[in-house]
């Protein structure tokens, strides 16, 4: 069971002129199951809606709810969240320079569990997970994204999300600058994840090219802070087809 639940959310950063607006009231569930896509423009504030559940310290909520089964993820550590059972692929993801693959896997599966994972199977699980993503096991011993190719930050994303097994996940561009077979491959991934008992995903992407390897059940466009609309899949289509000008006028 996992549902994640955003109420009119309400998020600003601080700027030199003082705090600057970024999402104007965001209200979206995902219930059991569900894969929801979020799709805008440049600068329409999807990366931050991701990074404010997830807790990004950066990021200051102004208003609004964001609950996880009912609990209230807002006030939680990004700890407790990950805990509670939130994972976040972020669009850049982040190097962490002297700590391996295989060490930072292990931490964050044992902080999740609350126990470390038996470290045979572990090792057998790591080395699965990556080779399903077509990373060679050397990967494994290499610092965290350093000297990734930006194709092999997001195939490595997958291969801890598989790994971690999280009820929600919210993918931030998963797709962006992936060829067609890395695509496919962190497609699949998605999809075996997705294929487990009442997982939630939350994808945002700026091209619909993705939502034909992962179909989504709901499409929300996401303009200058705001839903702008929704729909079913057959949305992505139609913004395949018109772009999202419409949105952009109607706005001025
Ligand atoms: P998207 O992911 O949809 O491209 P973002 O969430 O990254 O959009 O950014 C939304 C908006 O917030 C952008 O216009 C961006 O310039 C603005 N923004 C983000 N951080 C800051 C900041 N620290 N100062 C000013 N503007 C910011
Ligand atoms: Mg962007
Ligand atoms: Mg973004």
């Amino acid at each position: 069971m996992s549902t994640l639940e955003i109420k009119d959310l309400k998020v600003s950063v601080s700027t030199d002129d003082g705090p600057k607006e970024i999402l104007k009231g965001v209200t979206l569930t995902i219930k059991d199951g569900e894969t929801h896509a979020i799709m805008g423009p440049n600068g329409s504030g999807k990366s931050t809606l991701a990074y404010s559940i997830a807790g990004h310290p950066k990021y200051d909520i102004t208003g609004g709810s964001v609950t996880l089964d009912g609990q209230d993820v807002l006030a939680m550590s990004v700890d407790e969240r990950a805990r509670a059972g939130l994972f976040l692929a972020m669009q850049y993801p982040v190097e962490v320079p002297g700590v391996s693959v295989t060490n930072f896997m292990r931490t964050a599966k044992t902080a999740i569990d609350g126990e470390a994972p038996k470290l045979r199977t572990w090792v057998k699980d790591v080395n699965a997970a990556m080779s399903r993503m077509n990373l060679d096991s050397t990967f494994t011993q290499r610092s965290v994204n350093e000297g990734f190719s930006g194709g092999e930050k997001k195939r490595h994303e997958i291969a801890q999300l598989e790994l971690l097994d999280p009820k929600v996940a919210i993918l931030d561009e998963t797709d962006s600058g992936l060829d067609i077979d890395a695509l496919k491959v962190v497609s699949e991934g998605v999809n075996r994840f997705r294929g487990g008992e009442g997982k939630g995903v939350l994808l945002i992407t700026h091209y619909t090219r993705i939502l034909r390897y992962i179909q989504p059940d709901f499409v929300h466009v996401f303009v200058d802070g705001k839903i702008a609309e929704q729909g079913g899949a057959e949305l992505a289509d139609q913004l395949e087809a018109e772009g999202y000008d419409k949105y952009l006028t109607a706005k001025v």
